[in-house]
């Protein structure tokens, strides 16, 4: 099970961060990284990640400083506009077992190039 509370170093996220396994850059600042997803559930389909270390956006939303969170939201919108997402996209966050997530250092994908379907599968 997925520790929401605790960091594992030993993530490939952190493994991206360290330069230790090979990523395709998409946008980078002090505090943020993104990079494309290496199984895309879309034409287009951005991980965008802080450099600090959090579990999880529950762990990011109690615990980040100020020019973290502005920093990584504000990416978004400049993502969109480097990708050229003028039609709308999707941003999601999957946290712990029921949220989905598997990679347990804190992430939002970015996902469009196409008209997505409904939020959560039947
Ligand atoms: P989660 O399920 O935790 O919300 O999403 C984890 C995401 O990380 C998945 O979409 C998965 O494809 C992506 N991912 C896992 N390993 C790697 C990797 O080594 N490189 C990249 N670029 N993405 C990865």
């Amino acid at each position: 099970m997925i520790d929401i509370k605790n960091y594992n170093k030993d993530n490939v996220f952190g493994k991206i961060l360290r330069k230790e396994i090979p990523s395709d850059v998409v946008y980078e600042t002090e505090e943020i990284y993104a990079f494309k997803d290496i199984n895309p559930q879309a034409p287009i389909h951005v991980v965008i990640i802080p450099k600090k270390e959090f579990c999880s956006f529950d762990d990011f939303s109690r615990s980040s400083g100020e020019k973290t969170i502005l920093e990584m939201i504000r990416s978004i919108s400049i993502i969109a506009d480097i990708l050229e997402l003028k039609k709308g996209y999707r941003i999601i966050s999957n946290i712990g077992d029921f949220g989905g997530q598997e990679v347990p250092h804190f992430h939002i994908h970015m996902l469009g190039g196409k008209r997505l379907g409904k939020i959560v599968a039947p």
